[in-house]
């Protein structure tokens, strides 16, 4: 592991090894807990190059703030970082990162800075901690620019710096993915932050009423109760049974915008900040209220879609057929006459097209498919499509407009998807995650029988396997969309199992999750 202080020498490292490399970047102040290290495992698990930055940022400190006092201890960090397999500390000092116009006590500076719209800014701790998120949005910016990531990860847990950085990433078509974690809770439901380490033991004990009143909200919500009054009620109510602590806000907000909600129709960000003696606290859940997702990935030939079409349909969710969206856009490519080889060209069309679907009632198997406004659910089986999907589904701007088009729908809920990274990247909170293996061998014997069914010139077993291997292997080592099976995804191993019974296991899985709850449990955990 390297640890640099100057721009000079990160840059030059850079340079030299980040070629063909996804490198991922977690911004952070040090005084590194497990949350931090939750931010840097997803980052090393995601990329070939992980950079920490470790920096107290004197711009994001109001002046009566605790700037001079918080947590500075980069040999532990250093030793923590280098546990977790990073490759790069970026520890620069204030006058490193903004030359010599700022002065460390100071947020007064001469420098550029980045200025979110008020209307994020403004609200929630933005009331009480002036230029705080301007601080935040002009360092991010910084090193966004300076280490140039792929990727980089945010926690949930500073829920309003995530939604401003998200927003500033789009505004400035900064060329990056945000990727927001899951809240790390010590075991009594305190959120970690490295301030606890100013919490009195006293204080400490008192401190998780912060979350046990977001959960009361919470167990309201899923009893039903959508509106603002009711919900609030419901944690003020929880916080006022421990007296010392004195509640800055409590609010209810849209997630991506932090416009305050009068009641929660698809999701809400539920926060808080309140102080225990002089240490402020934040804490948040996100309340969702949408049908589950199920998202089924695994390699080619395991029987993905004929077993995502049969859940969907035993269950009366919708399949969200991804291989008719691609071949819809490969329709429209084909209708326009443009050259398929013509990326940019693709990528244009397919950035103003417009997918939908829906399950044929009638029919009751499959789905119905339109693209602007024709319906094209014959159309995108010919073989003109056939023959130009693979190559139209390879291309990078065409996949991220899809994946867009599909979260859309992930809004909502009440959908089936099946792929290489639905669980992975597509549909990370999917309440159920199923990876369907089967051996080599097993792949090729249905891949024949296929042939066979379909009356197709049959291929020796030999042959059939050996192209399984080389699909495998393509298929986990693409840079675009790697198969990869989900830390919390359930492996089903398929060779002795008929269709039938994948699809039982699958919808016996479904009804356990749901009963237990887990599902509801997980999203509120992970507010
Ligand atoms: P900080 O060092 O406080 O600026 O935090 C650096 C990053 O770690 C930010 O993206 C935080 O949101 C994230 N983070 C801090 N505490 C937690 C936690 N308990 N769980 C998850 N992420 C966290």
């Amino acid at each position: 592991m390297r640890l640099f202080t100057t721009i000079a020498g990160l840059h030059c490292y850079l340079e030299r090894q980040r070629i063909g490399k996804d490198v991922g970047l977690v911004p952070t102040m040090g005084a590194l807990h497990h949350g931090h290290l939750s931010l840097i495992d997803r980052a090393r698990r995601e990329n070939d190059l992980v950079v920490v930055s470790i920096f107290v940022n004197p711009l994001q400190f109001g002046p009566t703030e605790d700037f001079q006092h918080y947590p500075r201890q980069l040999e532990q960090d250093r030793q923590l970082c280098e546990q977790k397999g990073v490759d790069v500390i970026f520890a620069p000092t204030p006058a490193e990162l903004y030359g010599h116009h700022l002065s460390t006590s100071s947020v007064e500076a001469d420098v550029t800075q980045v200025v979110a719209p008020t209307t994020m800014t403004g609200v929630l701790c933005g009331r009480s901690r002036q230029g705080h998120f301007q601080g935040v949005a002009t360092v991010v910016t910084k090193l966004l620019n300076l280490v140039e990531p792929q990727r980089a990860y945010f926690g949930q847990k500073d829920a309003q710096q995530l939604a401003i950085i998200r927003r500033l990433v789009t505004d400035l078509n900064l060329p990056v993915t945000i990727v927001g974690c899951p809240i790390v809770r010590e075991e009594s439901g305190l959120a970690m932050s490295s301030r606890n380490q100013y919490l009195t033991p006293e204080q400490k004990a008192h401190a998780p009423v912060l979350y046990r009143a977001l959960q009361q909200a919470q167990t309201v919500f899923h009893g039903g109760t959508r509106d603002r009054e009711s919900l609030l009620e419901a944690v003020k109510s929880e916080l006022s049974s421990t007296s010392n602590v004195q509640v800055e806000y409590v609010d209810l907000v849209d997630p991506t915008t932090l416009q305050p909600l009068e009641q929660v129709d698809c999701s809400g960000l539920l926060a808080i900040a309140a102080r225990l003696g002089s240490t402020r606290l934040i804490d948040n859940v996100i309340l969702q209220h949408r049908r589950p997702i199920v998202a089924i990935d695994g390699p080619a030939g395991v029987g993905k879609s004929t077993v995502t079409r049969l859940v969907a349909q035993a269950l009366g969710l919708m399949h969200l057929d991804t291989g008719a969206m691609y071949r819809a856009v490969t329709w429209r490519v084909l209708k326009a006459k443009t050259d398929i080889q013509d990326e940019p060209a693709i990528a244009e069309l397919v950035s103003q097209s417009q997918i939908s679907l829906a399950t044929d009632e009638q029919r009751g198997t499959g789905v119905r498919v339109w693209i602007d406004g024709e319906e094209v659910t014959k159309a995108i089986r010919s073989s003109d499509v056939t023959a130009n999907v693979s190559a139209i589904a390879a291309q990078a701007a065409v996949r991220r407009e899809l994946v867009k088009q599909q979260q859309r729908w992930g809004c909502k809920g009440g959908i089936v998807a099946e792929g290489r990274d639905i669980g992975t990247y597509v549909f990370p909170d999917a309440e159920l995650k199923i990876f369907l293996t089967a051996s080599v061998q097993e792949r090729a014997r249905r891949r024949q029988q296929d042939l066979k069914n379909q009356e197709l010139p049959s291929v020796s077993l030999e042959q059939l396997e050996q192209d399984i291997q080389q699909r495998d292997f393509l298929d986990s080592t693409r840079a675009l969309a790697p198969l990869r099976k989900a830390a919390d995804a359930i492996e089903i191993q398929t060779d002795n199992l008929s269709i039938a019974e994948v699809t039982e296991r699958i919808i016996r899985l479904y009804q356990q999750r749901l009963s237990q709850g887990i599902a509801n449990d997980r999203r509120s955990g992970s507010g």
